[in-house]
């Protein structure tokens, strides 16, 4: 495999210790509060110290940041950075005729090159808009390239291999026996484990209940329990999926099916979550078990509308994701988080989902519904200095004194404003430009990476 320009310059010790200056810094902490003129000083990649005159440590580097917005870098958990290449090739359809007919025939073609060069393309989308930790829920093929283009790009996350060994529609390149699958999934597992100085985790992501076997559920709840790994995968977006799944196991519904196999008691996670019953949510708000809004996503492929408010007030930790290029049609954070907003005053009425609430989607709650509620999501000392800081210089981001920037940033900002981001106390992207990553070279190789892909695949686009 061609990787990338030698080395990006990403490894753990290059994260110079920085100090944001003078900035207005939305902490989204437990209170919400909101500092103005705080400076915030990143130190061995944390943050050590924020508050009014810090002092320069020697061999600091300082960012002036007055009038910017400070924040906790966005948080999306559900991603799939191996489909990048795929957008605007699955226009037009319902979700099992968009995986039938495009999706599983254009993932069959991948290599661990074309997934490399993909994989990077959306991470690079993804940090120039102020994502700084994705959960990706992987590919068959290529899977080892997603994951080496996750570490080279600087992102934090977790990411594994698209599980599925059988099912309605499936190209055979995607379907195999079951217990080669799981040996391929645990030895990548084994492999990418805490790769990237630790910026990277892996997860178990069986792809849905309708492409992966009974028996393959087992082993996944087998590898959960022996390593540990959560478990993402996705759920009740449509009802027709939900009526195939009843109709291919013996009438259960994906929550009792869950259950039965014990998935349930594991770390779960599911992206989407819009047909979610009732009378299923005290028992999901007592496990380990999250939600992933996927608004654009559910939008385009007319899923329908996921009741977020519901979900908060029944006690379950909700995130927010873009889902992939195909069905959304970009990596946009910040889109989602306003979409989420202005989706549940339609579904609620006006006021129902503040908009601190929704920024907390992609960062405090985001973080917590992937499992790093203790490490990201909030600007707080001792927390990872993952840090999105955007330029108020920007007429749409004019607000009075007493407009509340939480609501600015959800119904103003878009990835215009993004100037810098940080991971793990690294400059990723300083001046809205990518610092280790060349675009040029990306958007080149995903050229012929996806002109590769067309030529294995069993799809004619
Ligand atoms: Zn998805």
């Amino acid at each position: 495999m061609t990787m990338m320009l030698g080395e990006p310059g990403l490894s753990d010790s290059d994260g110079t210790d920085l100090l944001l200056r003078g900035g207005t810094l939305l902490t989204l902490d437990d209170e919400g509060r909101v500092l103005r003129s705080a400076d915030l000083l990143i130190e061995r990649g944390r943050i050590s110290c924020i508050g009014a005159g810090v002092e320069v440590p020697q061999g600091c580097r300082v960012l002036d940041v007055a009038d910017h917005l400070v924040l906790p870098g966005l948080v999306q958990g559900h991603v799939h950075l191996g489909q990048t290449i795929f957008r605007g090739l699955a226009e037009g359809r319902r979700l099992l005729d968009w995986l039938e007919e495009r999706i599983w025939p254009l993932e069959a073609g991948h290599d661990d090159e074309s997934a490399y060069w993909c994989s990077l393309l959306g991470a690079a989308e993804c940090l120039l808009g102020g994502t700084t930790t994705i959960q990706d829920i992987g590919i068959g093929p290529g899977a080892r390239g997603l994951m080496k283009a996750f570490v080279d790009s600087g992102l934090r996350g977790l990411a594994g291999q698209c599980l599925m060994d059988e099912g309605s529609g499936l190209p055979s390149a995607l379907a195999g026996d079951t217990h080669e699958v799981l040996a391929a999934c645990e030895r990548l597992g084994e492999e990418f484990e805490g790769a990237g100085g630790g910026r990277l985790d892996y997860v178990l992501n069986p792809r849905f209940i309708l492409s992966c076997s009974d028996e393959l559920w087992r082993g996944i709840g087998e590898l959960n329990a022996k390593h540990g790994w959560p478990i993402h995968t996705h759920a009740l977006e449509q009802k027709e999926e939900s009526a195939a799944v009843a109709a291919l196991k013996n009438g259960r519904g994906e929550i009792e099916y869950f259950e039965e196999t014990g998935i349930l008691a594991a770390d779960l996670r599911i992206a989407h979550g819009v047909w979610l019953e009732r009378k299923h949510l005290p028992r999901l708000a007592r496990a380990r078990f999250s939600v992933v809004h996927c608004p654009s996503s559910n939008l385009k492929l007319g899923s329908g509308i996921a009741d977020v408010v519901g979900l908060r007030a029944a006690g379950i930790t909700v995130g927010l994701g873009a889902d992939g290029a195909p069905c959304n049609n970009d990596l946009d954070a910040l889109e989602e988080i306003r979409l989420a907003a202005l989706l549940q005053q339609l579904r609620n009425g006006p006021g129902s989902l503040s908009g601190l609430d929704a920024l907390r989607l992609a960062t405090s709650e985001g973080a917590r519904a992937i499992g790093m509620g203790d490490q990201i999501g909030s600007l707080e000392v001792g927390k990872a200095a993952d840090i999105l800081v955007l330029s108020l210089n920007r007429p749409e981001l004019w607000g009075g004194e007493s407009v509340d920037l939480h609501d600015l940033v959800v119904y103003a900002a878009s990835r215009a404003a993004v100037r810098h981001v940080t991971v793990g106390g690294r400059l990723l992207v300083e001046d809205a430009r990518l610092v280790h990553l060349s675009l040029e070279e990306i958007r080149r190789r995903a050229s012929s990476s996806l002109a590769g892909v067309l030529q294995r695949s069993p799809v004619a686009v």
